[in-house]
């Protein structure tokens, strides 16, 4: 195989994700009624998950600052809207959006087909149909067991790093390529080779006439704390492959705009946590759990950073200053 990371390990990388934010919503850091339907809050030994007070708090301005965004690129973008996430996993954007009476034209999920068609049973179960495909603007049709199109929600099968395929894709879902699109890439480039992620990024300004990518990675890994988060990752079989690209804000940068994108705004999340993010909204997770140590929350941010990077000629970039 060409990749750096085998593709089961990257997969499982999702259970972490979603078990994790299972925790979080488990104590009120955040609301999701879709997300207990996708994970079961014990791990494979049986035993609840819990999770330190800092990661939930890491999830949760993850989870704030990409809904920032996405209101944001929704209210400008207009009834064309689309949302592409890619390497979506378990993610429930779509029915929290949808279900607060977002408007958009299309949402489409791309994830490894094994990843999919766990997404897809979930869905498909009775006991779900209300919940789940009840919010999808038409009757779900489904391909190959691992695809899905319900008229503004699509879930496809693809691996992002092959672009004819995910173009395919994307075409079956109706993607309208002139339409405003949102690119979201949630904790997913990261795992691949620098190559694949540029390649990826650059087809993404080819081929859209107006798009904005929302990518939420690691970065500034280059220190003890930094080591240890990679070492971590190694125990999972894991490298953060994509680290050249994004190791630091100046990297990031540099990738964005030679993949093509004019216009944006990176952060490290300690600037969204103390900056982007408001004071009422701080001090409200704040008071959910003791944490003894701000220093540890502050340490994890620093290694983490959210770019929105746009090329939107017709959306007057969505505001976002040159990149
Ligand atoms: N975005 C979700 C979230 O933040 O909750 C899931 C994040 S999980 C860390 C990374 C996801 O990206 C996994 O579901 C994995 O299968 C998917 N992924 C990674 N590389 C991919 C690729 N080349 N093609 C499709 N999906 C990929």
């Amino acid at each position: 195989s060409s990749s750096v990371n085998d593709d089961y390990s990257v997969q499982k990388t999702n259970d972490d994700a979603s078990q994790s934010k299972l925790a979080a919503v488990k104590l009120g850091y955040w609301k999701d009624e879709f997300l207990v339907r996708f994970v079961s809050m014990s791990s494979d030994d049986g035993r609840a998950v819990h999770r330190d007070p800092e990661i939930s708090l890491g999830y949760w301005a993850r989870i704030t600052i990409i809904r920032h965004y996405v209101d944001r690129f929704l209210a400008q973008a207009g009834d064309r809207a689309q949302i592409i996430s890619i390497g979506s996993g378990f993610d429930t954007l779509f029915w929290r959006i949808k279900s607060e009476g977002a408007k958009f034209a299309r949402f489409v999920e791309v994830d490894f087909s094994s990843v999919t068609a766990k997404k897809l049973r979930v869905i498909r179960r009775p006991s779900n149909s209300s919940a789940l495909a009840g919010l999808f603007r038409e009757d779900a049709q489904e391909s190959q067991h691992t695809d899905l199109h319900a008229g503004d929600y699509h879930l496809v099968g693809a691996d992002v790093r092959q672009w004819a395929e995910l173009r395919a894709k994307l075409e079956e879902a109706g993607v309208d390529w002139n339409a405003p699109t949102l690119v979201i890439a949630e904790c997913v480039l990261i795992y691949m080779a620098v190559s694949q992620s540029e390649e990826l990024l650059a087809h993404l300004t080819k081929e859209f006439g107006n798009v904005a990518i929302l990518s939420y990675e690691q970065t500034n890994i280059h220190d003890e704390f930094g080591r240890v988060m990679t070492a971590n990752l190694e125990k999972r079989g894991l490298t953060l492959a994509g680290i050249a690209a994004c190791g630091s804000i100046e990297s990031q940068k540099k990738r964005l705009v030679e993949a093509g994108f004019t216009n944006g705004t990176i952060d490290d999340m300690n600037s969204v946590f103390n900056k982007k993010l408001t004071a009422e909204e701080r001090n409200k997770v704040l008071r959910i759990e003791c944490l003894d140590e701000m220093e540890l929350l502050r340490q994890l941010n620093e290694h983490y950073s959210i770019s929105f990077a746009t090329r939107a000629p017709e959306f007057d970039n969505f505001g976002e200053p040159t990149l």
